[in-house]
């Protein structure tokens, strides 16, 4: 049996086909007829399968930790939710939901909040994510309309990427883009960066902008646009307006001044510049580097100005394209899950909009104004203002800004309730109420993906114990609260409603129409195919680009300049808190990790939370490669480990968003982020925070590796995770127990059994190895020193492979160093193929010159490319001057 499907990951909604034999083994490739990948998965999609397993999952509902019939869960949570609106009013409560969610169920818990409750306190993790760019779309459009499509990518000259790692955050869209460049020598690729990311490899141009002058720059390129004549005159004026407040607020700002406030040569931006003149087809990418920021929305129609003084939209090959981070940040978009929107792109402050819905809908109120944004929403919960939150499917302990103050907030709130397919994430903990959810493989629904293209979520497993589908969920609450409107059959249902509100007395007027999807029945609707909005009787197969009769969707049908004051981040650096904080994604893990951080596959690329540091920014915090540091903020504390590269850029320091404490002690990054948000769009300020580093030095450094899982330690520095065949522990030690042997067993759970112990002592050293066999096989090892210069824990998990133990073997573990030439990969750097960086540099010493190259030796790179970047990087740095790439090094190993 195969299942056509999509990936639960990012926007960039990749088709995947996932099939299970008779034994019921699913096996995920990518689908070789959907428009957005072609057949291809990255690493993530390609280990979709390694994640789909019982592990930790959520199996029952849950009151009070105590497992409860479903009725009884439900009545629990209605009845609280009724109380508290009876007594205090519909906007004491709140609803924070996904952009994991599928459509159909955002549609019904923002149907519910808004028509029913009456409040429109409903926001979502999409506000982290691309809150800025709706309404700089709005602003320049009259409609968060996404104007081109992936297609465009291919037909471009330039490719300008701003704040985007896409090479490992869209891998799959990167792919096409170097694949286009391949095809196309003509194109050119520029990457406008604080950091020197995967993504620059390949790329013609980086720009190490300093951290938020991304205005500054794009305000610099209209005035250098102005100044050339670079103007398309027929469109600025015809399907424009306000170029002439935007042109006077940049007028006379040269290349030199762009360039100092940039902090980049005048060469590279008189470059760019340049290329950007002089190319008719340019596509302007930007991510969360761009939308994360105070001045978020302003860097979006920074961007766009450049675009529409151009005439450079609505045409093939050329527009500003904003890459949604979640697999359905879009689809929540459509039916309205942040809280300043209504359903199916209407405005909640527009009367008529409120009007037609409310009768749509057949409700008995209407939310009157804008609801809690995300930041402000934990503040109310914090305050008790609100007293009830629901909490579907997301993870805000860790994701959310000032993290540690939402913890301390849900702690307070009077009724948590939290629907997850997971038991035991950083959130779960506080839940009064949790309800068990579907899971990726088991929901049935749509998505829409950065491009405006719906795909649908089919199932392939059955529902794990009392798990149900999170839009079942909340309309059997719906229905206990007393409200009609509910009532659906099934998923197809829902849809259908949705795309019929959006056609709903449209007649052109708003930008989202699937309304040519309404009258699809059961069957239709689970063999939709993907479709771009809109979908309408005049576009049955959907529309690729928008904006191409240059009529947009403000009143007048005109474009609009937005005058663009650049303006600094909200909370500055200073002599105390001397560095900016950046944070965002690696490779291989997804999120707060509840799924990626399930296989070993994806954890080899980068085990432990870590921060990067240029080299000079390490000396001067006294911070060492492979120790540990602690990063402080205003706001919190973490500790993570140390990885000092030149990519890095002076005064920034970059710490991934997903480690939690699932995964590690002290490793949420967000304790520490600032709580300042956009004044527009609210999204928060997560790539500028200031904060100070100093060195953690624990007495003892150690690791523990063990077939078994070991238990999370009660020191503040800790990692976990799967590695290979076996747990890895990664800890930090500032006491020294009675007797390592003793501490080792314990650590081993394996005090008390009769096994074979190979034991190396060195007190003077303060060095300590044992290591348990167990008929022939390992069964665990611990590593003890005074400092991080422990062995490489890439060779030791995999003696755990091996049936028996060589000799040679067992004098190594000894030795604490492989004695074989080549026993050791070094740091994962292909996750599909499990090579090493040691690999790599032997066979760029042999003579290996090129990507290809390596992928003919060792098959790195030939599966999902995700990995080519760095190998790229491995090959252009030649074998004698080897130096690992960023985050690869974080972390597998000393050596
Ligand atoms: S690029 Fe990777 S994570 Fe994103 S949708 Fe495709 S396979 Fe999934």
């Amino acid at each position: 049996m195969s299942v056509k499907t999509t990936c639960p990951y990012c926007g960039v909604g990749c088709g995947v086909v996932a099939s299970r034999d008779a034994a019921g083994t699913v096996r995920v490739e990518g689908d070789r007829q959907h428009p957005a990948n072609f057949g291809r998965l990255c690493s993530k999609g390609s280990a979709l399968a390694e994640t789909i397993g019982p592990e930790g999952r959520l199996l029952e509902p849950l009151v009070g930790g105590v497992p409860v019939t479903w009725d009884d869960a439900l009545d629990h949570v209605a009845d609280g939710f009724s109380r508290i609106i009876r007594e205090h009013g519909p906007d004491a409560v709140a609803f924070y939901v996904s952009g994991q969610l599928l459509t159909e169920d955002y549609y019904v818990i923002n149907k519910l909040a808004k028509g029913f409750v009456g409040t429109a306190n409903i926001d979502t993790n999409s506000r982290l994510c691309m809150a800025s760019s709706v309404v700089g779309h709005k602003r320049a459009f009259g409609s968060d309309t996404v104007p081109g499509c992936y297609e465009d990518l291919e037909q471009a000259d330039l490719l300008v990427l701003v704040g985007s790692n896409a090479a490992w955050c869209h891998p799959i869209l990167h792919q096409r883009m170097l694949a286009a460049k391949e095809s196309n020598p003509a194109c050119k690729i520029v990457v406008i960066d604080p950091r020197r990311t995967a993504t620059c490899e390949g790329a013609d141009l980086h720009l190490p902008l300093r951290s938020g002058s991304d205005a500054v720059l794009f305000n610099g390129l209209l005035a250098h646009l102005a100044g050339n004549g670079v103007i398309d005159r027929a469109f600025v004026g015809n399907s424009t307006t306000g170029a002439a407040d935007a042109l006077a607020q940049v007028v006379g700002q040269t290349v030199a001044q762009t360039a100092a406030t940039c902090g980049v040569t005048e060469g590279a931006v008189g470059l760019f510049f340049d290329w950007f003149a002089n190319t008719e087809r340019v596509v302007t990418l930007y991510s969360q580097g761009v939308n994360q920021s105070t001045s978020g929305v302003d860097k979006v129609n920074a961007i766009i100005n450049c675009h529409l003084l151009t005439g450079r939209i609505g045409r093939p090959g050329m527009g500003p394209f904003s890459l949604t981070g979640q697999p359905n940040a879009m689809g929540g978009r459509e039916v309205g899950g942040l809280a300043n929107q209504l359903a199916a792109h209407m405005e909640i402050e527009n009367p008529a909009h409120r009007e037609l819905v409310q009768r749509f809908w057949r409700a008995p109120v209407i939310a009157e104004k804008g609801g809690l944004k995300a930041v402000d929403m934990f503040d109310a919960i914090a305050q008790q203002r609100v007293k009830a939150v629901w909490i579907i499917s997301t993870n805000p302990v860790v994701s959310l800004p000032d993290a540690d103050r939402v913890r301390a907030a849900l702690e307070a709130c009077e009724l948590v309730v939290v629907s997850d397919c997971m038991r035991d994430t950083d959130t779960t903990r506080h839940a009064d109420v949790l309800l068990p959810a579907l899971a990726w493989g088991e929901k049935d629904g749509t998505v829409t993906n950065s491009e405006r293209r719906i795909s649908r979520q089919r199932p392939f497993l059955s529902a794990p114990g009392e798990a149900r589908a999170d839009w079942r969920i909340i309309c059997d609450v719906a229905g206990r609260m007393g409200y009609s409107g509910f009532e659906y059959a099934d998923v197809a249902d829902v849809f259908r409603e949705h795309a019929e509100l959006s056609g709903f007395e449209n007649n052109g007027k708003r930008d989202f129409d699937i309304s040519a999807l309404a009258t699809l029945d059961d069957r239709a609707y689970d063999a939709l195919a993907p479709v771009q909005w809109p979908v309408t009787p005049d576009h049955p197969i959907g529309t690729a680009r928008m904006f191409e009769t240059q009529k947009f969707f403000t009143p007048d049908g005109k474009a609009r300049f937005v005058p663009i004051t650049p303006r600094a981040a909200q909370n500055a650096t200073s002599r105390d808190y001397p560095l900016v904080l950046n944070t965002g994604r690696v490779r291989d893990q997804w999120h707060t990790m509840t799924r990626t951080g399930k296989t070993a596959r994806l954890l080899s690329h980068v085990f432990e939370p870590y921060a990067e540091f240029h080299p000079e920014d390490a000396r001067l915090a006294g911070v060492t490669n492979d120790g540990l540091t602690r990063l402080t903020s205003p706001w919190g504390e973490m500790i993570a480990r140390v990885v000092v590269s030149a990519d890095q850029r002076r005064g920034c320091v970059f710490v991934p968003m997903h480690w939690n404490n699932e995964f590690a002690g002290e490793g949420r990054v967000n304790a520490l982020v600032n709580p300042a948000v956009d004044p527009l769009s609210g999204q928060p300020e997560s790539k500028h925070t200031p904060v100070k580093a100093d060195a953690y030095a624990p007495e003892w450094h150690a690791f523990i590796l063990s077939r078994n899982e070991i238990r999370r330690p009660a020191t503040r520095y800790w990692a976990h995770g799967k590695a290979g065949d076996c747990w890895r522990l990664e800890l930090a030690l500032d006491a020294r127990p009675e007797s390592w042997r003793d501490w080792a067993r314990a650590q081993l759970g394996l005090e008390h059994v009769e096994i074979e112990w190979i034991a190396y002592r060195d007190p003077a050293a303060g060095r300590f190895r044992y290591a348990a066999v167990r008929d022939g096989r390992l069964e665990g090892c611990v590593f003890i020193a005074p400092d991080h210069t422990l062995p490489s824990r890439v060779w030791l998990t995999g003696l755990f492979a091996e049936a028996q133990l060589s000799a040679n073997a067992r004098m190594s573990l000894l030795a604490g160093r492989p004695f074989g030439e080549g026993e050791d990969k070094g740091p994962i750097v292909c996750s599909c193929f499990s090579v090493g960086r040691h690999q790599i540099a032997a066979e760029i010493r042999k003579g290996a010159d090129s990507v290809d190259a390596i992928g003919r030796c060792l098959k790195a790179g030939t599966n999902c490319g995700a990995c080519k970047p760095e190998i790229s990087k491995l090959v252009g740095a030649g074998a004698p001057a080897l130096a690992p790439p960023a985050a690869a090094r974080a972390l597998q190993s000393q050596v």
